[in-house]
């Protein structure tokens, strides 16, 4: 006799990159967003508590409380038309975990192939600097002796190498010599614009350009800068990376000459040249509980000086991180105490609002989709954290190449050289780490919730917390990123049509 076998459906649950997000002016709804589907949704609260309940996981603070409040009383499943939806746009599914995250790795390998695309150079015309910061990650350089051997310039014959090398790297990312694209250069050090470097930096400018078309940044103390006025602007340097950590008296007390003297005075004169010359200054500021009382009155004086408001002026404030042994943890932000700080000096002083924190750029962003109805894959998601796994090319004064300026004068831990031939030469495994990092290379990220939108922190730190750069660097993320999609939201634009944005888990 045959019978009849009856096949249980496949039981809901909520996505593992589900986001939830509790809003400022809610009234009584809840806003999901969906961590690789780039779907948000206003849903009410009673929506919102239903999804949670098929939540396989514990909430866990890393990968994402939504709410200080458990969910209590009954959940009533919605109708049958919200269930579809809810589904379409990724919030509910019926495949497991173990598959969804598959589906997870297989996006991210994608999203990173595109991500990986041109290549930029940070070029390091030398490790040395005048000024000796307390809190440089280099600061052994300096200050150690057997580093003696750092402190030299790049020579112009390794200038003429570096150039030469450069056709061979972009082929590796399939860019035709003659593509017609931009190089970026960034000079970066020590400090890369030192009056006794303009030969080396200015042949470097003239052999780039003689090469391809090209664009040049730099990060620099600026102590020096007048030595450079003539190569300032758009045309020239265009943009330029400048630290001051407070007013003339914090500052001084902090960015030093070997001799213990300051640098404001310098400094601030020289943002007024570039100013003038028509480059792009973005001023940051270092800032840890010792300095953070110090950014109200700096925000006063860029007002003073004329500098805020200018097209070409921007400024931000960033953590220190404890990346020099000498730095007390202590005394460190994280990036959401960091923003909290800000804020709370933003609502006193109306300066303090040309001081941005990275998040304001994660903001900007989210009302580019909120407001204008910008695509958030593209102009949110991230496969990876840094340009260092991805395109990212430092070369040292000896054509050493690194994935990072934050780990280089190491040979041991170079990525490549450049040769005498002008060729470069790859270590192929120590590349394939760097350049293989992603938020599915290691399992925490690869379950996070946040992970597209995160990166999966920065690498260099993640390695100073668990001994490996395939970890975690949360920074609070998942809390920074639910305040700044909650405030973007406020800027809504309720006019847009609605996002029919559907990703099917199949599609792939
Ligand atoms: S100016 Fe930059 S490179 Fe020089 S000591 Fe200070 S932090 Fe280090
Ligand atoms: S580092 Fe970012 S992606 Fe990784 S677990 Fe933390 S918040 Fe998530």
């Amino acid at each position: 006799m045959l019978g009849t076998t009856v096949i249980a459906p496949p039981a809901l649950r909520a996505s593992s990159y589900t986001i939830y997000v509790d809003l400022a002016d809610g009234d009584g709804y809840t806003l999901l967003a969906h961590g690789y589907t780039g779907a948000y949704d206003l849903v009410p609260h009673a929506v919102a508590a239903y999804v949670r309940s098929l939540d396989v996981r514990p909430p866990k603070p890393l990968y994402g409380t939504w709410t200080d409040e458990p969910v209590t009383g009954p959940v009533t499943p919605p109708n049958d038309a919200t269930l579809d939806t809810l589904r379409q746009r990724g919030y509910l599914t019926t495949v497991t975990a173990e598959e969804e995250r598959a589906f997870f790795d297989r996006v991210v390998e994608l999203k990173h192939a595109r991500e990986v695309g041109s290549p930029s150079y940070v070029i390091m015309p030398t490790y040395d600097c005048n000024l000796r910061c307390g809190y440089c990650f280099q600061d052994h350089m300096r200050s150690d002796a057997s580093y003696a051997h750092l402190l030299r310039t790049m020579t112009p014959s390794m200038i003429d190498r570096v150039i030469a090398a450069l056709p061979g790297i972009e082929e590796r990312h399939g860019i035709a010599t003659d593509s017609g694209k931009k190089r970026p250069f960034l000079f970066f050090g020590g400090e890369p614009l030192l009056a006794r470097a303009r030969p080396v930096i200015e042949r470097f400018m003239e052999r780039a350009r003689a090469a391809g078309p090209s664009s040049f940044a730099a990060v620099t103390n600026a102590t020096e800068l007048d030595t450079y006025a003539d190569l300032l602007g758009p045309d020239g340097i265009a943009v330029l990376q400048i630290t001051l950590d407070g007013p003339r008296e914090r500052h001084d007390a902090r960015r030093i000459y070997a001799d213990g003297s300051g640098s404001f005075d310098r400094i601030a004169a020289n943002i007024d040249l570039a100013l003038a010359r028509g480059a792009f200054v973005d001023v940051r500021m270092n800032v840890d509980r010792t300095n953070a009382d110090g950014l109200v009155a700096l925000a006063q004086f860029f007002e003073a000086r004329g500098w805020t408001g200018q097209n070409g002026f921007s400024a931000y404030a960033a953590p220190v991180h404890a990346t020099n042994p000498s730095i007390d943890r202590k005394t460190c932000f994280n990036g959401h105490e960091l923003n909290e700080a800000l804020a709370a000096m933003r609502a006193e002083h109306p300066a303090m609002a040309a001081i941005a924190t990275g998040d304001d750029s994660l903001r900007t962003r989210l009302r580019r989709v909120m407001r204008d109805g910008a695509d958030p894959v593209p102009m949110m998601m991230k496969a990876s954290f840094c340009g260092a796994h991805t395109g990212m090319y430092v070369i040292d004064p000896f054509g050493d190449v690194y994935a990072c300026w934050e780990r280089t004068g190491d040979r041991n831990v170079r990525i490549g050289w450049i040769g005498e031939d002008g060729r470069a030469e790859f270590v192929a495994d120590r590349l394939e780490n760097w350049r293989s990092r992603t938020v599915s290379s290691n399992d925490t990220c690869r379950k996070c919730r946040y992970a597209m939108y995160c990166g999966g922190g920065c690498a260099v730190l993640a390695e100073d917390v668990h001994g490996t750069m395939f970890g975690n660097y949360c920074d609070a993320f998942g809390r920074r990123f639910r305040l700044a999609v909650r405030d973007a939201y406020a800027t809504r634009n309720d006019a847009l049509p609605g996002d029919d944005r559907v990703l099917e888990l199949r599609a792939l």
